[in-house]
């Protein structure tokens, strides 16, 4: 495992776990959840303007459930 090749593919391997690393909490998402909201009822897609508050959402159940609940509410308005 100490050829130069395997090393190649462990730095790469390494860049992408830092990549997701890179990941907001409930309060940033909070924080973007209008304009996120925003965009989905404008019939964006929200994920490639906001790829850190999809992910959020993605794994936050909290989060996701505030969405949902401010997407209704806006839809109705
Ligand atoms: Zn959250």
């Amino acid at each position: 495992m100490t050829n130069p090749e395997s090393r190649r593919l462990a730095n790469l391997f390494l860049g992408i776990l830092h990549t997701y690393a890179e990941e907001i909490g409930c309060d940033t998402c909070f924080e973007h959840l209008d304009r996120y909201v925003d965009l989905a009822l404008a019939g964006k897609d929200a994920a490639p303007v906001m790829p850190l508050v999809y992910r959020h959402l993605a794994r936050c159940a909290a989060c996701r459930e505030e969405y949902e609940a401010l997407l209704s509410a806006l839809k109705l308005a």
